[in-house]
């Protein structure tokens, strides 16, 4: 697969054109993510999974919510990314965050140990929200976030969110979301039971990509 093959958004296939190549987890997902189809990633972190993840995201948000107005409230958020550590959602955020300088949308980080008030505030207008579990669950629970609206789920490195204990936390998140409305991708380092579940559980005819 090229970029040019692609078929995605001028401004985000002149963002990706500073990597010579995408890179195997890419070439493997984002045709069937573009596709709408669901999809669990089987890649270590270094593979490049988070621009699998991320681009298609962007060229969703593209399709949902226009190129040029700007987006006005909370309510326009749709894409979730969650994630098992706040330094892992921080890199992610940092990703997006370059391709919104591209692209007209708005990513946000929300993790826990610092103020809840200003991550409040930041989530006005956001479409992107890039989470860890718990502080997740917190603005959910304090009317912040409505995950009634998320279209475009990620839950990256599955299997260590597991290993720290989320999966209660996870199995809220998911079912707060609305699962006629999403489409939901895993990534995961490793494939044991746990993880398998979790994916037979939430992910609706999932593809998956092992590289
Ligand atoms: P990740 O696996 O998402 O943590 O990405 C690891 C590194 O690969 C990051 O520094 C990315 O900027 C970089 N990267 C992402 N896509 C590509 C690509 N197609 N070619 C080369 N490097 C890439």
């Amino acid at each position: 697969l090229s970029f040019e093959e692609l078929n995605i958004d001028d401004r985000v296939l002149g963002f990706l054109k500073k990597y010579p190549k995408p890179t195997p987890i890419q070439s493997a997902s984002w045709p069937f993510l573009l596709a709408s189809r669901d999809l669990i990633g089987v890649a270590e972190t270094g593979s490049g999974k988070t621009m699998a993840f991320a681009v298609p995201a962007v060229a969703y948000l593209l399709s949902a919510v226009g190129t040029k107005k700007k987006p006005k409230a909370a309510s326009n958020v749709s894409v979730l990314i969650v994630s098992p550590t706040r330094e892992l959602a921080i890199q992610i955020h940092e990703n997006l965050n370059d391709l919104s300088k591209v692209v007209n949308f708005k990513s946000i980080c929300v993790y826990g140990g610092v103020s809840k008030d200003d991550q409040k505030r930041d989530l006005i207008g956001a479409n992107v929200i890039v989470a860890t579990p718990g502080r997740l669950i917190d603005l959910v629970n304090d009317g912040a976030i409505d995950l009634g609206k998320i279209t475009y789920l990620v839950l990256d490195e599955a299997d260590r969110m597991l290993e720290k204990g989320f999966e209660e936390d996870i199995k809220r998140i998911m079912q707060s979301t609305d699962a006629a409305k999403r489409k939901t991708v895993m990534f995961t380092a490793t494939w044991p039971p746990s993880v398998r579940d979790l994916a037979f559980q939430f992910l609706n005819n999932p593809v998956k990509v092992m590289i």
